[in-house]
């Protein structure tokens, strides 16, 4: 009795799993998918603008970090090659890049873990760069304390919401986030003792 049911039922969680597995291994691909793409626009572009330089290469500043090609390729990977998961990029003191992918599974801030240091970094970090794929850029909690623990060895940051939507931070003014719409400054994010006098 209910034989039947218990059959099915299997077949369904065996179906289930099977999905289950076969969407992680799609992940997984389309994670190096999106690191690999990242990186690879990331050696055009860099190349591209160090190249009318004299010094070498690792030498050369802001080789890409402000780059909007670059930004765009970031937030591709993360909306459209990734199902919506966070991207992260280090640019280190030698312009080597450094490409993370968020998990799965999560909404909103929860998501975000911050900022661990890949190994071999050389410091100081030139730019860290990371996306908000829900589309809203500014700095969360986590992003703030990221910022507050690396500033003696970060010199910018910025936060991707969309294409022309970002937030821009620097090493100079810490306890502040210009949020970009449309290409053009719209607010800037205050945060610390100044921040909340106003
Ligand atoms: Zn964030």
């Amino acid at each position: 009795m209910g034989n039947g049911d218990e059959d099915l039922n299997e077949t369904n969680s065996i179906k289930q799993l099977e999905n289950e597995q076969e969407y992680a291994a799609s992940l997984a691909d389309a994670r190096i998918t999106a690191e690999n793409y990242v990186l690879d626009r990331f050696d055009v572009v860099s190349k591209m603008n160090a190249s009318s330089c004299a010094v070498p290469f690792e030498e050369v500043l802001d080789v890409a970090a402000h780059d909007l090609d670059f930004h765009s390729a970031i937030w591709e990977a993360s909306t459209v090659i990734l199902p919506n998961l966070e991207v992260q990029v280090v640019i280190d003191a030698h312009n080597k890049c450094y490409v993370t992918t968020g998990s799965a599974g999560y909404v909103g801030e929860e998501w975000e873990k911050g900022l661990n240091l890949p190994l071999g970094l050389r410091l100081p970090i030139r730019c860290w760069i990371h996306t908000h794929p829900f589309g809203s850029a500014y700095f969360s909690g986590t992003d703030i304390s990221t910022v507050t623990r690396f500033q003696p060895i970060m010199e910018q940051a910025y936060v991707l919401g969309g294409e022309g939507h970002y937030g821009f931070w620097e090493q100079s003014r810490p306890e502040e986030l210009d949020v970009y719409n449309e290409g053009s400054l719209d607010y800037t994010q205050r945060w610390g003792v100044m921040g909340e006098e106003e």
